[in-house]
C-alpha cells in the first residue's frame, strides 16, 4: 500500500481493502521504523491521526465520505496545528503549540484527511537543501548522502520514501519545485492568491503560496481540490470560482504550444540533466505538442531581486519574534533590549539571521530606493517577460533546477552557490504565476524535474499537462531502493 497514490488509497478505502485506521496504522509504524532515515517529520500526530482516521472510517461507512476522506497525509511544519507543536523549524518556536489552525489545514480536516504529522524543513522556510532546520537536515531517500532540496525538503523526503502519500509544501521562491524535483516527485506551486496564507507562518507575504506535493499530477489534482478558494481571513486571496481540478486531466495535448526560453537551456547545466530534459520533450512532441523558442530576458535579475524583496518582507514578518508573546526567550535578560537581543540573537539560526539583516538593511532610510524600490522594478520587468511570452505560448518548459541534488554540506559554505540553485523557480513567484515540477529522468542517479510554467490560474491546464506525461512515462512511479513493499 505504500506505493499507492491518493487516487489508489481512495478507491481501495471505498472498495473496504482497508479502513483508513489500518492506513494510518500501516503508515504510522512506518514511519517510526524508517524515520531516522530521513528525518523528514518534526512531529508525529499519532493520537489525532488514529482517531481521524476513526471518524473517517464511520464517515465511509455511512455513506457520509468525500473524495479525500480518510486518507493520510503531513503538513510542513509551517502550517499552524492546533494543538499540535508548529515549530517552522527553528529554535524560536520549538515549543510553540499552537491555538489556531491554518486555513489550508482546516480545510483538509473538513475534507476527511488524517494528519500524520508536521515535516522537516528549512528554518523559517530559508533555504534550499533543508540543512537549516533547527532539527538538524532531512535527506534525500534516493541517496541519504545528498540533500533532499528545500524548503519543503522534509514534505518531498517523507513523500520520496514512502512515509506519507501525499503532503503539503510551500513555495516562497521554489520551496515545493526544487525538493519535488530532487526527490522525484510531484510538486505545484499555484498561483499567488489561489491558496489561503492564513495560518502559514509568514516568510515573504507577497511570494508565499502553499500547494501540493506527491506522487502524480492526479494526486496535486486532488489536493487542490481541497486547498484553493477564496478565504476572508486573507487578504490576498482571491475570489475566483475554484474548478475542479480533476476534471481536464485527460484533454489531448494536441496543439498545445510549448515554449522554452533559452535562458534556461544554458550550456551551466548539467549535461545529463539537459539530456533527460531534451527527452521530455520529445514525449511532449509524440503527445501532438509543439516547441518553440522564447525569450524571458530579465531571468539573470530574478535572484538578485529575489534577495531584496524576500529577505526585506521577511525581516519586517520576523519582528514579531521578540522574546515576549510567544516562542523563545532567552535566560534571565537585565532589561528590555537584553530581552529583545538575546532572546533573537539564541532563537534564530544563521541563515534566518543573516535574512534579517541584509532585509533591514535594504529597507533602512537612504537605501529603500536604491535597493528595494530597484528591485520592486525589476520584479514588474520580469512579470512582464512572462505576460508576453505566454501570450504567444499555452505552457513554458524548462528543467526545474541547473543541476540534481547536491551532498549534505556541499554548498552551506556558500550561500550565493546555494541561493543559485533556484535561478528557474524564482522568477515565478516574483511573477505570482503558477508552476510544477514532475519527474522526467535521473543525472548522477539522483532524480531530476521538468518544470512547467502556465498563466494566472492555469493550474487546471498545468495538471492536464503533467498527467498527460505521467500517462505515458514512468518516471514518477520509480522508488528509491529499499522504500518498496515489504
Ligand atoms: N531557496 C529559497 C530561499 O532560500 C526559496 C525558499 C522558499 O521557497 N521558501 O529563500
Amino acid at each position: 500500500m505504500f506505493d499507492k497514490t491518493l487516487a489508489e488509497l481512495a478507491k481501495g478505502l471505498h472498495q473496504g481493502e482497508y479502513s483508513s485506521v489500518e492506513l494510518t496504522q500501516a503508515f504510522l509504524q512506518r514511519i517510526q521504523q524508517q524515520d531516522s532515515r530521513y528525518n523528514s517529520f518534526i512531529s508525529v500526530c499519532e493520537d489525532q491521526a488514529l482517531n481521524q482516521a476513526k471518524v473517517a472510517d464511520q464517515a465511509i461507512a455511512t455513506g457520509t465520505a468525500g473524495a479525500f476522506t480518510g486518507l493520510p497525509i503531513a503538513h510542513k511544519d509551517i502550517l499552524c496545528t492546533q494543538g499540535v507543536r508548529t515549530s517552522c523549524a527553528s529554535k524560536m518556536l520549538d515549543s510553540f503549540i499552537s491555538p489556531y489552525n491554518a486555513t489550508v489545514v482546516e480545510r483538509f480536516n473538513h475534507a476527511g484527511a488524517v494528519t500524520l504529522g508536521k515535516t522537516n524543513m528549512d528554518e523559517f522556510a530559508m533555504g534550499s537543501s533543508n540543512e537549516t532546520s533547527y532539527y538538524g537536515p532531512a535527506r534525500n531517500p534516493w541517496n541519504t548522502d545528498y540533500v533532499p532540496g528545500g524548503s519543503s525538503g522534509g514534505s518531498a523526503a517523507a513523500v520520496a520514501g514512502r512515509l506519507t502519500p501525499a503532503a503539503t509544501g510551500t513555495d516562497t521562491g521554489g520551496s515545493i519545485r526544487q525538493p519535488a524535483a530532487l526527490c522525484g516527485i510531484t510538486g505545484l506551486k499555484p498561483t499567488y492568491g489561489r491558496v489561503s496564507r492564513y495560518g502559514m507562518i509568514a516568510f515573504a507575504s507577497s511570494l508565499d503560496q502553499a500547494g501540493p506535493m506527491t506522487r502524480s499530477a492526479e494526486d496535486a489534482a486532488m489536493m487542490m481540490n481541497v486547498m484553493a478558494g477564496l478565504d476572508p481571513r486573507d487578504s490576498t486571496s482571491v475570489d475566483r470560482a475554484v474548478p475542479d481540478y480533476c476534471a481536464e486531466l485527460n484533454n489531448p495535448l494536441q496543439g498545445l504550444k510549448i515554449g522554452l526560453p533559452k535562458e534556461f537551456f544554458t550550456d551551466q547545466l548539467n549535461p545529463e540533466l539537459a539530456q533527460q530534459t531534451q527527452n521530455a520533450l520529445k514525449e511532449f512532441e509524440k503527445l501532438g505538442a509543439t516547441l518553440h523558442e522564447i525569450s524571458l530576458p530579465n531571468t539573470s535579475l530574478s535572484v538578485p531581486a529575489y534577495y531584496i524583496i524576500a529577505p526585506a518582507e521577511a525581516s519586517s514578518n520576523l519582528s514579531r519574534f521578540d522574546g515576549v508573546r510567544y516562542g523563545y526567550r532567552c535566560d534571565s535578560p537585565v532589561d528590555l533590549e537584553d530581552l529583545y537581543k538575546r532572546s533573537r540573537g539564541e532563537g534564530f539560526g544563521t541563515e534566518v539571521q543573516r535574512r534579517i539583516m541584509i532585509g533591514t538593511y535594504a529597507l533602512s532610510a537612504g537605501y529603500y530606493d536604491a535597493y528595494y524600490n530597484k528591485a520592486l522594478q525589476v520584479r514588474r520587468l520580469i512579470q512582464n517577460d512572462f505576460v508576453s511570452a505566454l501570450n504567444e505560448v499555452d505552457v513554458i518548459m524548462g528543467p526545474t533546477t541547473p543541476h540534481p541534488a547536491f551532498k549534505l554540506g556541499e554548498k552551506t559554505s556558500d550561500p550565493v552557490a546555494m541561493y543559485m540553485e533556484d535561478i528557474f523557480t524564482i522568477s515565478l513567484n516574483l511573477a505570482g504565476l503558477p508552476g510544477m515540477s514532475i519527474p522526467c529522468g535521473t543525472a548522477n542517479g539522483m532524480p531530476i524535474g521538468l518544470q512547467i510554467i502556465g498563466d494566472y490560474f492555469a493550474e487546471q491546464k498545468l495538471l492536464n499537462v503533467a498527467h498527460q506525461f505521467q500517462l505515458a512515462t514512468d518516471w514518477h512511479q520509480q522508488s528509491p531502493e529499499g522504500t518498496g513493499e515489504e
